[in-house]
Parts: C-alpha cells; structure tokens; sequence
C-alpha cells in the first residue's frame, strides 16, 4: 500500500476497523476508476518495467499498433519500436534511469503489427519510489499519422516547387510585404553567392545590389502592393554590391493567399545582358556614321525633334545648318578615297570641336554635314556659321599634303522656318542649295527660294494625275523559305510608268509623296491593286501571301485600319494572306498613334512585318510593345554579312533578338549563294534578293514558281 502513499499510524482499534473499510473501500473505487480511466484513455497509456517489459498497456495504445491487449503484454516495448530508432530510444531511457532528466518528449515511429510505420507524440517518465530507486515507466502515445502524413505531403510539395524554381534558367524569387525573400531559386542563390536558396530568407535587395537598383525595386513592389497591378517584361539594370551590372527582363506581380489579400511578390527575371550589348552595338551603328563617329541623319532627326519640343516649352529658338563641303569631289578623284575619308573625319572633328558644347553634329552622307543649335537667334546663329566657315577654310595638311576646302551653310530657324524636323530640314536643304549657288558662303532660307525648285512641284501635280489614271504598276519580288524552299510570299513594290522618263523607281516619288500628302491615295491604290492581284492568283490557283509596304506618315493614319479592312472585304482576300511592312522611324516618332494602329491593324489579322530592320533604333523595349510577327534585316547588313563581322554580328544577333521574342526573320537583299547559304545555317526563315529573283511583274510571278517547281 506504501507505494500509493495512503497513511496508517495512530488511529484507535474500533474506529480502526471501521475506518480501515472505508478506507479500503475508497480505495477499490478510486482504483477501479483510475483503471478504467486508463483503460478507456483516448491516447494510449502504458506502464513499462525497468527492464523493457509491458506492466500495462490501454486499449487505445493496442489500437494504434494494432495488438490485442494479451498480445502486446506477452511482448516488450522493442516489439513496437522502429527497429533504426533502438539504439537512440535505449540511450534516452539510460539518461533518464540515470537522472539526468525525468521524463521525455518526442515525436517517434512505432512499428504497427501489419508492418508499417504509425507516427507518434510519446511522453514518457520514469517513476521513482520514495528513495529515488526507478519503478517503472508512465508513457503517454498519441497517434499523429494524419498531421505527420500532411507534413509530408506539404513538404514534398515545397521540395517539388523548389525543384521546379530551380531548374529553370530564370531567377525566381518570392518575397513578403516588406520585400524580405521568402524564397528564391537555385540559379539566384548562384548569383546571391549563397550555397542554399534558404540562406536568402529574410534577406533584402539591400544585401545584395546597390540602392541605385535596390531602392527603385522596393517602390515597385510596394506599387505592385497597393495597386495589384503587375510589371510585365520590364528592361531593367541590375546594379550588382559584387559583380557587374546586368540587363534583365523582369516580371513581378502580387502574390495572394486564399481569401485573395497580396501576402507578397513573386518576380521572375531572365538576364539578356548579352542581347543588351548587341542591341547597343546594333543601335550605336544604327545611328552613327562609321567612318566620323558622327550620329547620322536618324540620329539628327530624333535630336532635332528633342530640341524643337525643348526650344517649345523654353520659348526659346533654334537653328539647324546643313553643311556641304564644295571641292570634295575633286579630292576625291584626284587623290583617291583614302584621301578624301581623312579629310571627311579631319572636318568632322573640327565641327564637333566647335559646335559640341550647345550642339549636335552629324553627318547625313557623302560630304554632308548638319548642325543643330539650340537656343539661339538669327544674329547667333549666323556668327556660328561664320565660326565654322572660317574653321573649314583653315588648309588642311595631310600626309604631306596641303588640301584647300571650302564649304557652304544653309540655314533654318525654328519657328520663323517652320515647326516640324522634316520641314525644316527640307528648308535648310534649299538654303544649303542656294549658298552653293554662291560660292563659299552661308544662306538663311527664305520662302522664295522654294519657288526657284519647280521640279518638285511639277512632280506633286504629276503624280497626283498618275495615281488617278493608273501610271502605277506594282511588281512582285518572291521571298522563299529557307528550309522548305516554298515560296508562295511576295512582296510589292511600286513603280511609276512616267509618261516621259519612263519606269521610276518608289525612291523616287516616294518622299514626293510623303510630303504633299498624295501617300494615302497611293497607299490606298497600292494596297486594292495588291489584293486584287491575290484574288487573280487565288482564281488561278495559287495561294500568295502579298507584303505592302507603308510609309512612316501611313502608321500615323487611324485611316489606314479601314481602307485595309475594306480592301480585304472588297477582293474576298483573307487578312492572313497580307502582310504590312513598316518601319522602326514610323514607331519611334508617335510610339503611342503608332502602337495604337499597329494594333488595330494586328487584330485584324494582318501579319506585320518591320522592314529595314538595323538602320533605326531597333530597341527592343518597342519590339517588345509591338504586336510584331517578322523583322526584315536591311540589305546592307545582309550583302557584307560575308565580308564584314560587324555585320556578320549584327545579323546573328538580329536573329537570335527575334527568335527570343518569337518573331520571324527575312533576310533582304540576297545576292549570291554563300550569304544564302549562312543565313540558312543561321536559321534565318526567309530570304528575298536578286540571287533569289528580281522583282517580277504580275504576269511573271506564276511562271516563275512554276519553274521551280511548286
Ligand atoms: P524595301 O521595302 O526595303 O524594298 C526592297 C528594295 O530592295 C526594293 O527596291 C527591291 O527592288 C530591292 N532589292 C531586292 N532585292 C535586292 C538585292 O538583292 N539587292 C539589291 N541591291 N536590292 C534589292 P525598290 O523597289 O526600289 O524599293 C525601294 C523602297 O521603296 C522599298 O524598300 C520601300 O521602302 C519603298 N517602297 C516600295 N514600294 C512601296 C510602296 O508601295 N509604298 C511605300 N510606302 N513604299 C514603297
Ligand atoms: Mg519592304
Ligand atoms: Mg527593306
């Protein structure tokens, strides 16, 4: 009895024998119901001798390892015990039989009569009599097979999206609301220079780039937290604590829970540093002059249009000079092009000299040159001719010899000569034009100059006739498929049957065109009379994709949507079997009109197509934006793509740009087998040139593919 520790001393005899029945009445009941509380325990409750064996075990303990109550007493605890646990189970008994703790806590495998294993939160402490001698051991076992078979499911599904992150190239990352990582994928945790993506957790942008990206990337995501709206293929440079910088294109949106409160950002980034560095190189080649270094005609064009906006809002004036060196072509032919490159980029470096703190030199082409200076007056602007005049006249020595050069200026003033780039280069083209007429010198434009150039206006009225009364013809140049070798597109080009000179070539009335506003009427012509030509093919038989070009003033025409839907209506000619070919100045001067109608013109299902790609600025933040289906390469890149490896580059990268953003590529201006066959094994998809074919008339085009056997 002692061991329960009930009382016996000092109590009289006859109330003793009463008292003792009592007592040991109360005792049985507290014992059977101490039993049966044991017996019907929800978890499992055992006592275990010293020595391993069951003393007792409750109903639910047999359950969870499914034993009958006999069978599991005629065992000892190591039949139920995972057998890789023994060792560790036996030495945590040791410790508590030799009193460095009393009692334990652990979740635990148990090994269930059929075999499998049944997880458990076991509590078990040893009890001691009143010397402190071990009796036995009290343990406590509740099943937590559910929650633990959750845990591992949770877990294999963290390990599975972790995988997931991590086998992709890209840089993923989650992070909280106060942009701490929550999580991050293998190749980030490269770049972070961590060993695991879980050292990254809790960490911030801070610890890795410099503010200079950090700070702007915290604005986002708090942006992205307060507005739900989500970043989509954003160019953006990393500047990197510990590495170079990078160009990434990155994604980030709000990442939501269940009831759909943003806990977060997800954000996914590619690196296209490489593709950055040849777009850069393409753009730095695309808007400068290779022999100066000088930025070239598009390039002047953009920075004149920046200085008209700014010389706008400051109400201030502007000048822009074209320059033209007068005895150029003499030393050209007498001293070779050699000479004539040095004396080019010798002037070139004086001009920049002297205009480059207010200004912007260029070269146009040939012996051209442009100025454009800001904030300035006619009396300014003059004595800044004069400067370049008297700069220009100083003899030049070169390589022994002493050349003499002259040049002339014309020059127009905005606003006195007009407010927009492409007029006030025409002007200060006619004052360059009639300072020629004088000799050396410079001229400010006036308005009678214009009228001394009846050629231009003649041909305004005459192309206006020849629109109306069907002078226009279109050709067809075939483009092929490089690995199919079908050809079934074409692409139209415009001539002009001229009454006196004959066939003109579109260079030729185009700008003409441009300028008097007559390019609808001829867009439209060309377009109907295009269409109608793939009726007359479909009737025959074939079916042609027809590509049209548009001019720049065309893409900002909300005009041209309908004249293309009608035109498709009109010859029952699906969307699919038209392409429209623009070009990357349309995009750069309106991107907004010219996104606007490129879109409108997409959803109609028109292919588009950028042509001349590589001689504007080719960014691609506007590719991007563009509902674009094929780039065609300028010609120029493509003839030297043998010859030259700044070509050669800018080709495999113009290639490898579209091909990442999914877009086609067409190379133009073909003219022998060899480049054919390196944009072939470049997997460039189209080719047109004349080693392909010349441009055909209608009659010839079905001949034509006859022949080659399609
Ligand atoms: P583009 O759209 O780049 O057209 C290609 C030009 O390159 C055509 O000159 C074609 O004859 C020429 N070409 C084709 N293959 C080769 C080759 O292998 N080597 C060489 N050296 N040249 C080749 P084209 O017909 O004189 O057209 C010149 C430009 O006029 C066109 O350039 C286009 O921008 C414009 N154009 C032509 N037709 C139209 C039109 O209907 N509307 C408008 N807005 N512009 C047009
Ligand atoms: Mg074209
Ligand atoms: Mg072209």
């Amino acid at each position: 009895m002692h061991g329960l520790g009930i009382p016996a001393r000092g109590i009289p005899a006859q109330v003793d024998v009463s008292n003792r029945r009592q007592g040991e009445n109360a005792l049985r009941e507290s014992v059977a119901r101490f039993r049966s509380a044991f017996d019907d325990a929800a978890i499992g409750m055992s006592l275990v001798g010293i020595d391993g064996s069951w003393l007792q075990v409750n109903r639910s303990l047999c359950d969870i390892v499914g034993y009958t109550e006999p069978e599991l007493l005629a065992t000892s605890f190591q039949a139920i015990t995972y057998p890789d646990d023994l060792e560790a189970d036996l030495a945590f008994v040791r410790r508590v039989l030799a009193g460095e703790f009393s009692s334990y806590h652990m979740e635990k495998r148990y090994l269930h009569k059929l075999g499998h294993i049944v997880w458990v939160l076991l509590t078990v402490s040893l009890v001691r009599d009143a010397d402190g001698l071990p009796l036995y051991f009290v343990s406590q076992v509740q099943d937590i097979s559910r929650q633990k078979r959750i845990e591992l499911e949770l877990a294999r599904e963290r390990d599975l999206l972790q995988a997931l992150m991590d086998n992709l190239p890209d840089n993923i990352y989650f992070k909280d609301r106060e942009s701490r990582f929550l999580r991050i994928n293998k190749a980030l945790a490269d770049l972070f220079g961590l060993d695991r993506p879980e050292q990254a957790i809790g960490k911030t942008d801070f610890d890795f780039f410099t503010p200079e990206h950090a700070v702007p990337a915290l604005h986002d995501e708090r942006q992205i937290l307060s507005t739900n709206v989500p970043v989509v293929g954003r160019v953006e440079k990393e500047t990197w604590r510990d590495r170079p910088d990078r160009w990434v294109l990155t994604t980030k949106m709000p990442m939501y829970d269940t009831e759909g409160h943003a806990i977060g950002t997800f954000g996914i980034s590619r690196d296209i540093s490489e593709m950055k560095i040849a777009e850069d190189a393409l753009t730095h080649q695309a808007l400068h002059d290779s022999l100066t270094g000088l930025p070239n005609r598009t390039l002047l064009r953009d920075r004149l249009q920046m200085a008209l906006a700014e010389a706008d809002q400051s109400n201030t004036r502007l000048a822009l000079f074209f320059l033209d060196l007068n005895r150029f072509k003499d030393i050209n032919d007498t001293f070779g092009h050699h000479s004539g490159d040095l004396v080019l980029q010798t002037l070139a470096a004086r001009l920049q000299a002297e205009v480059d703190v207010q200004g912007t030199a260029a070269r146009l082409g040939g012996d051209e040159l442009a100025v454009v200076l800001p904030a300035t007056d006619e009396r300014a602007a003059i004595a800044a001719a004069e400067r370049i005049l008297s700069v220009f006249n100083e003899p030049l020595t070169l390589e022994g010899q002493v050349f003499d050069i002259g040049s002339s200026i014309g020059i127009a003033l905005y606003p006195d000569h007009g407010e927009d780039p492409a007029v006030l280069m025409r002007r200060a083209d006619i004052a360059m034009y009639a300072a020629k007429r004088g000799g050396d010198g410079y001229v400010v434009y006036s308005p009678e100059m214009e009228q001394s150039n009846p050629t231009r206006v003649a041909l305004t009225r005459e192309l206006r006739m020849a629109i109306a009364t069907n002078q226009l013809v279109l050709h067809y140049q075939p483009q092929v498929h490089l690995e199919s070798h079908c050809a079934e597109h074409v692409e139209a080009l415009v001539r002009w049957n001229h009454p006196d000179h004959g066939f003109m070539a579109p260079d030729t009335f185009i700008p003409v065109a441009e300028e008097s506003g007559l390019i609808r009427p001829l867009t439209a012509w060309v377009l109907n009379e295009a269409l109608r030509q793939v009726a007359v093919w479909k009737s025959e038989g074939q079916d042609i994709r027809v590509s049209v070009n548009l001019s720049t003033r065309s893409l900002h025409d909300p005009e041209i949507v309908e004249t293309v839907r009608v035109c498709l209506e009109r010859w029952s000619v699906s969307a699919g079997n038209l392409a429209l070919e623009i070009t990357e100045s349309a995009i750069i001067i309106d991107p907004d009109r010219a996104l606007d109608i490129a879109t409108r013109l997409h959803d109609l299902g028109v292919r588009l197509s950028i042509d001349d790609f590589g001689t504007g600025y080719s960014s691609l933040a506007y590719l991007q934006r563009l509902p674009i289906d094929e780039v065609k390469i300028d010609r120029s890149f493509v003839s030297d793509v043998i010859a030259n490896a700044d070509s050669a580059f800018i080709v495999r990268s113009v290639i490898d740009l579209a091909h990442n953003l999914g877009i086609q590529v067409v190379a133009e201006g073909v003219e022998d087998s060899t480049v054919l066959d390196s944009l072939a094994a470049q997997d460039c998809e189209l080719a047109q040139g004349y080693y392909i074919s010349r441009p055909l008339t209608a009659d010839a085009v079905l001949p034509w593919l006859t022949t080659r056997g399609h």
